[in-house]
């Protein structure tokens, strides 16, 4: 187990922030206290439904700012996390966290009908995973099916005893699950039709060379086709251009996200941007 881990994690490292171990300390110490000193907040990317160029969800993205190292993005710090242990508490931060924004959200106003959280292999291991999620639905008065959880195809293969169990019970609240970045990992296809997924988000690694490169249009349209046909929805990430948007819509892609349509924005930000976006006539 701890070779298993320890070559994912080491993958994963920032080389600039991780490159030797007293970085590694500073971060994993910095980041034991940075919870209860409120140092996380989070950014809010829209998702498009490209048939009717409607925001209809928000992914939450976490954002670690501290006073000694400054800014730090989610890739450089969560493989530490992980390691530490530390992101079943700040996992469950973030859902709690997106579904109180939500409601605030709903409170004033703002149709927002879905908020996705990324939730790490991690948190699969550590029991409280179900409990977490009913308890911030409770709370904050938020339907299953208006949260999404987003997961690495890790958490499908790897073979975590009770992940089938936790999956069940976040079914049983009606949650949409979701398998984040497919096709960078694995790829595994047999567990798409084994276990309870609602969708699919295709990896921005193979948006970079549409429509002109041969190979990332091939595999971007393979994925989108056997979702289609087990019937899972699809939502291509990191959309920046608008020729990647027509291959998209050209196939049928219900969701997109990408800075085509907007970065990750602080709370304010995204309730100003919705607004906008959803009240003005749609294109399509
Ligand atoms: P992800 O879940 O696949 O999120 C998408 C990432 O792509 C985000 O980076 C987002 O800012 C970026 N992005 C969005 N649109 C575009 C685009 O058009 N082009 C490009 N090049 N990039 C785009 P971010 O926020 O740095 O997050 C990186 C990863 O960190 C996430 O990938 C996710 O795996 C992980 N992460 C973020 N927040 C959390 C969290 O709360 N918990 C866990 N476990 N992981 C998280
Ligand atoms: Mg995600
Ligand atoms: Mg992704
Ligand atoms: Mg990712």
């Amino acid at each position: 187990e701890a070779k298993r881990r320890g070559r994912n994690t080491w993958q994963m490292f920032n080389p600039v922030l991780a490159r030797n171990l007293s970085d590694r300390l500073l971060i994993e110490s910095q980041l034991r206290r940075a919870l209860e000193n409120g140092e996380f907040h989070l950014e809010y990317q829209p998702t498009i439904e490209l048939a009717t160029n409607r925001i209809v969800a928000a992914e939450a993205l976490l954002r670690w700012n501290n006073r000694h190292l400054g800014r730090i993005g989610p890739a450089a710090f969560i493989p530490h996390a992980e390691n530490s242990g530390d992101i079943v508490p700040i996992g469950a931060w973030v859902i709690r966290e997106a579904c109180r924004q939500l409601r605030a959200w709903r409170n004033a106003g703002l149709p927002v009908l879905r908020i996705a959280t990324n939730v790490s292999y991690r948190q699969f291991l550590n029991e409280s995973l179900a409990e977490t999620v009913r308890a911030a639905l409770n709370e904050f008065d938020i339907a299953g099916a208006s949260l999404e959880l987003e997961m690495t195809e890790r958490v499908l293969i790897d073979d975590i005893p009770d992940t089938q169990d936790t999956l069940a019970a976040l079914r049983g609240f009606g949650v949409c699950l979701t398998i984040d970045d497919f096709g960078e990992g694995y790829s595994a296809l047999n567990y798409l039709r084994r276990l309870p997924i609602d969708g699919i988000k295709i990896s921005h690694t193979f948006m970079q060379g549409i429509p002109t490169h041969r190979a990332d249009s091939a595999i971007c349209d393979a994925i989108i086709r056997i979702a289609q046909g087990l019937g899972l929805s699809v939502t291509a990430e990191g959309v920046e251009n608008e020729d990647q948007q027509r291959f998209l819509v050209d196939r049928g892609t219900p969701l997109a996200q990408g800075h085509l349509f907007s970065q990750p924005l602080p709370a304010a930000a995204f309730a100003e941007f919705f607004t906008q976006w959803n009240t003005r006539r749609p294109e399509r």
